[in-house]
């Protein structure tokens, strides 16, 4: 059994004390859950209201899925857009897509206005197809990118691949053909599995380290209407008409709007005293999986890079096989004080938590799943070699996933005093940025599109 080791707080290098409430508050608004959802959304009402803002954490900022990820910066939706597009409609379905890749502008945005430091990389991402249906969903989806208005997906298919002949002539236009080894190259696999690939701007960061940075900022430029406190989970959520009180520790927290940043895993009752009731529906609509991943360190000899490989196989049970998807990053990592390190990242194998289980983030990291991680690099990343350092890191995270797979972002129809930025979904770092922004709109007043990210009328 492994320890729960993740890089990206092993470069925070905290020296802060935590700081919890200490006494009653009163502000105009409070963030509950400090992750890059909650940070983000603390910067972008700070910056466009003069609003006062606290932001409220159980733990330490950061520390929760935020600080236990993958660190790929990635714009697609965990549901393919054609099932978007029948659930809500082209429209909307591509306004959502849009809205996500948005989030790369808001991204350079926040860095550019903040002169964070920690270090962003962009390229060119890969993912590789193993299988017809694979191939034709996302060509489907890249013919409903064209007809919504958005810049198609390149796709590079195999000339010998057997079942060319069957892709219907209508997507004729979405692809081009190439000998497999030029693709596999482009996916660095040996694996003949792979007969597509399909490339889309892509981009790898330390999501933790960059909500501390931009934290920091937030702290010294908004000091006279920010405030914030770790170490201080809470409780209750009561909403009224125009308000809400929070019970955190033994204090009192007036606020006229609560902004949830809760990534979807809280230890807390919401009581709607003016409308329907929320706390339990709420609560169980969204699902927990345990995302397991794994790294190493090696020379500075490739460039950064992220590659996604869709596997033969499709496995969606509970057990973490990892045998439907794997997924690995490159980027550059210092290390031993040298910034002449590479860390490679691989994950793929997830266990959803059981309705009502509780998932600890000191919970040890079992010697299978990283031996399933080494066996997915072996079978995949043509990189890998036996020789390989052993994996410096081996981590875990907890998503929670909405019932549709897209983050909840906006006023609780029950209740607006209530705001959701939450709802993990596997991909996160765009979609928060994108929410955190969304959110500030709403706060400010703004008249809001219909979207897909709207939070559900549970009345
Ligand atoms: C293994 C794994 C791999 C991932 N890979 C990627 C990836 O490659 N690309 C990508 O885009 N996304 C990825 N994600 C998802 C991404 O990390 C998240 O979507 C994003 O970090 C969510 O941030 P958040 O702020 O919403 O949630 P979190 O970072 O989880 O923050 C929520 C915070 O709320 C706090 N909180 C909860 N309850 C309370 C309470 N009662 N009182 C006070 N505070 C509370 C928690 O302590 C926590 O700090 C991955 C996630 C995991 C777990």
């Amino acid at each position: 059994m492994l320890p729960n080791n993740s890089p990206w707080l092993k470069q925070l290098n905290r020296t802060r004390a935590v700081v919890s409430i200490n006494a009653n508050l009163k502000v105009d608004v409070v963030i509950v859950g400090g992750g890059i959802a909650g940070v983000v959304s603390a910067f972008f009402i700070l910056r466009d209201t003069d609003m006062t803002v606290s932001l409220i954490e159980a733990d330490k900022i950061a520390h929760g899925a935020t600080g236990h990820n993958a660190g790929q910066i990635t714009s697609y939706f965990e549901r393919p857009l054609s099932e978007l597009v029948k659930e809500f409609g082209l429209s909307l379905a591509i306004e959502g897509q849009r809205s996500i890749e948005y989030g790369w502008t808001l991204l350079d945005q926040i860095i550019v206005e903040t002169g964070t430091k920690a270090p962003v990389h962009r390229f060119t991402g890969y993912a590789g197809l193993s299988t017809l249906e694979q191939v034709l969903l996302h060509l489907k989806d890249n013919s409903y990118r064209i007809e919504g208005g958005l810049n198609p997906e390149s796709m590079v298919i195999a000339d010998q691949w057997e079942y060319l002949k069957d892709i219907p002539k209508g997507f004729k236009d979405l692809y081009t053909i190439a000998p497999q080894k030029d693709l596999l190259e482009l996916l660095e696999t040996n694996n003949a599995d792979y007969i597509a690939a399909l490339s889309s701007q892509k981009g790898c960061m330390n999501s933790a380290l960059f909500s501390e940075e931009l934290l920091r900022f937030v702290i010294t430029t908004y000091k006279d209407r920010f405030s914030f406190y770790e170490g201080s989970p809470v409780r209750t959520v009561r909403l009224k008409k125009n308000d809400a009180t929070l019970d955190v520790l033994s204090f009192h927290v007036e606020a006229k709007k609560i902004v949830l940043c809760t990534n979807g895993f809280e230890n807390f009752s919401i009581i709607n005293e003016v409308g329907t009731e929320i706390d339990t529906k709420f609560h169980h609509s969204i699902v927990g999986r345990i995302g397991y991943m794994s790294g190493y360190i090696e020379p500075l000899n490739n460039p950064p890079t992220a590659i996604n490989y869709f596997l033969k196989t499709h496995n969606k049970s509970g057990d973490p096989t990892g045998e439907d998807y794997f997924y690995l990053t490159r980027r550059p990592h210092e290390h031993e004080g040298k910034d002449s390190y590479n860390l490679v990242c691989a994950g793929g194998p997830e266990k959803v938590l059981p309705n009502g289980a509780t998932y600890s983030r000191g919970h040890y990291y079992s010697e299978d799943v990283k031996d399933l991680i080494e066996k997915s690099l072996q079978h995949n990343y043509g990189k890998y070699s036996k020789e390989q350092p052993a994996f410096a890191f081996s981590w875990h995270g907890l998503m929670g996933y909405t019932p549709n797979g897209i983050r909840r972002i906006g006023p609780e129809p029950c209740n607006p005093v209530l705001l959701y930025n939450l709802g993990c979904n596997g991909v996160g770092i765009l979609p928060s940025i994108y929410g955190g922004k969304r959110i500030s709109q709403f706060i400010r007043g703004e008249r809001m599109q219909l979207s897909v990210f709207d939070p559900h009328d549970q009345g």
